[in-house]
């Protein structure tokens, strides 16, 4: 034990820690320096082939294996990346110029992935697992062995990034948590440690130096690696485990210590996300993100498809509300079938709602897609309420909900994620049943700052006054006009920040289903009037680390031990 403990700093993701020797995944196998050219093209081009058909079933395979829906869906898509035919035909021409196999399959992965990075958003972070895959052919090629840690008691796993092939490579049941110097809060680390519900720190800096067996304490609520931790240290982290676990147990609807009730909703992407967050206890989905059943298709998907996928989701959450978004098609999601060409600055484009104004039969079809699930699924189905993403006039809101109760679906909705919907929050309202408040792109939109940029994550902190003076703003004309102002970014699933908005005037909260647990407690633990001194408190500092600070301090005793990370 040393009396200093080093601290590496990154960004946590969700609230939880762990204590254990770390565990540091070897280094992707080396591309041969002076790799000369083949004999022969053919037998090298034939090895190439072979190599990635092999990469690419066994990524198949483990994909199937895979215990996790996401991960297996991520899987499945590295294993795409291995059998793209583009691929294989760049490097082997590279091949045929005279490169060596291994050589020839970098080149073409680099510049694919060259190419992944200017397109920006979801397509840069698969650079990852393209790169995965690239070192997968190559260990193929050379002989050598494949990236990895051979695990053989409960560790931290420390990596430069993981990919989903990496994790997949990893023995679960013996990974407590992961530490990683690359990836950012949305990349696949990140998502994939908050499905397995693992303590994890991204953008660590200096992690992959520590030697194998050094004790870490991984504190994801802190975004702090604590190596060599004291004994205080480890048992504050113990407390909280625990805390935390028994929170686990508290299946109650949201609301405050007085009895104020606040909606505690799931955040949904696909069928299967529905279906397996459907058993945790909820009062429904207040985000289905329905781009995200789309991302792989290259055609728009029929009525009759969509209205499949819809019904599924309302029978899922039966007597449970379901809040769907219509497709958010644009900038960090792009959609083949949605591409808009020429724009210079996508995230500012014709993306979200406004895709109406070039793709018109797109909402149209979706529209009549939801009507006709929620007709099919009847009484056995959610009640449904639809909202358009990206919206920013009272005048786009109106035409929505025009579009929206036409089609026969009651409830129409919109999210105020532009700041220009924010500060005209109650002439929004007053065209629609209600607004979702957008937290990840009003914090994008308010700060100018690419919401994927881990270098820009202090602008992009949550806790921002600019942020939070708008979303307060949104929430007071919720409250004069007697409509729900939900708030469905990942502000919602932040326990400190959701006492703050519910102190704001916010009635839903909507999360991943990992975070409900402490954001329940959160609220149970406090009344309405100090959730508005929290809010108060929290609008009145100079800068977010002040504010979040600031709620801190009103905090209950008990909910600090368990929630506030030193
Ligand atoms: C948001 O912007 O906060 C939001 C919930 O939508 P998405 O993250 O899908 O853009
Ligand atoms: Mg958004």
């Amino acid at each position: 034990m040393t009396e200093n403990p080093r601290i590496i700093a990154g960004i946590g993701v969700g609230s939880r820690g762990v204590v254990a020797p770390v565990a540091t995944v070897s280094p992707p196998p080396a591309v041969p320096a002076d790799e000369p050219a083949p004999d022969d093209v053919a037998a090298a081009q034939g090895a190439l082939t072979d190599a990635l058909a092999a990469v690419r079933e066994d990524l198949l395979a483990r994909a199937d294996a895979a215990a996790e829906p996401t991960l297996g869906e991520v899987l499945a898509a590295a294993a795409q990346m291995a059998g793209d035919p583009a691929l294989a035909q760049r490097a082997g021409a590279l091949i045929a110029d005279g490169s060596g196999p291994a050589t020839a399959i970098d080149a073409a992965v680099e510049e694919f992935a060259a190419t992944f990075e200017a397109i920006g958003g979801p397509m840069a972070e698969r650079v990852t697992d393209l790169r995965s895959v690239r070192d997968r052919v190559v260990a193929r090629l050379t002989g050598q062995s494949e990236p990895g840690v051979e695990l053989r008691e409960p560790s931290v796993v420390v990596a430069r990034d993981l990919s989903p092939a990496d994790t997949s490579a990893l023995d679960l049941a013996l990974v407590v948590g992961i530490v990683t110097e690359e990836g950012g809060p949305t990349s696949h680390t990140a998502i994939i440690a908050g499905q397995l519900g693992l303590p994890c720190v991204v953008r660590a800096e200096g992690a992959t130096g520590l030697a194998d067996g050094t004790i870490v304490a991984v504190d994801s609520a802190s975004g702090r690696v604590v190596v060599s931790p004291d004994e205080a240290t480890v048992a504050a982290l113990e407390r909280r485990g625990e805390a935390l676990a028994a929170l686990a147990e508290d299946t109650a609807d949201g609301a405050t210590a007085d009895g104020h009730g606040v909606d505690l909703l799931v955040n949904i992407g696909t069928v299967a996300d529905a279906e397996r967050s459907a058993q945790v206890p909820s009062q429904g989905v207040g985000l289905f993100r329905t781009e995200v059943l789309f991302l792989e298709a290259t055609t728009a998907p029929t009525v009759e498809e969509q209205a499949e996928a819809y019904e599924r989701v309302l029978r899922a959450f039966a007597g449970r509300k379901v809040v769907v978004r219509t497709l958010d098609a644009g900038a960090d999601k792009p959609l083949a079938f949605a591409q808009q060409d020429g724009e210079e600055n996508p995230a500012l484009g014709v993306r979200g709602y406004r895709l109406v104004r070039t793709l018109p039969d797109l909402l149209a079809d979706q529209l009549a897609a939801l009507a006709l699930a929620k007709e099919r699924a009847g009484e056995d189905g959610a009640t449904l309420w639809v909202m358009a993403p990206m919206v920013s006039t009272p005048a786009e809101a109106a035409d929505f909900a025009a579009a929206a109760r036409s089609a026969g679906l009651a409830t129409p909705g919109v999210m105020v994620e532009v700041p220009a919907a924010a500060l005209r929050a109650d002439r929004v309202l007053a065209e629609v049943d209600f607004v979702s408040l957008g937290t990840n792109d009003l914090a994008q939109y308010t700060m100018a700052s690419d919401r994927l940029l881990g270098s820009l994550a202090d602008l992009l902190d949550r806790w921002q006054p600019a942020v939070l003076e708008l979303v307060a703003r949104t929430a007071a004309a919720g409250t004069a006009a007697g409509r729900p102002v939900g708030v469905c970014g990942e502000s919602a699933g932040d326990p400190l920040m959701a006492l703050v908005l519910t102190g704001m005037g916010v009635t839903s909260l909507s999360m991943s289903d990992g975070s409900l647990p402490e954001v329940r407690f959160a609220l149970r633990s406090h009344t309405l009037d100090t959730c508005e001194q929290m809010a108060a408190a929290a609008l009145a500092a100079p800068d977010g680390g002040s504010a979040r600070a600031a709620v801190i301090e009103l905090l209950d005793d008990e909910a600090k031990a368990v929630l506030a990370a030193e």
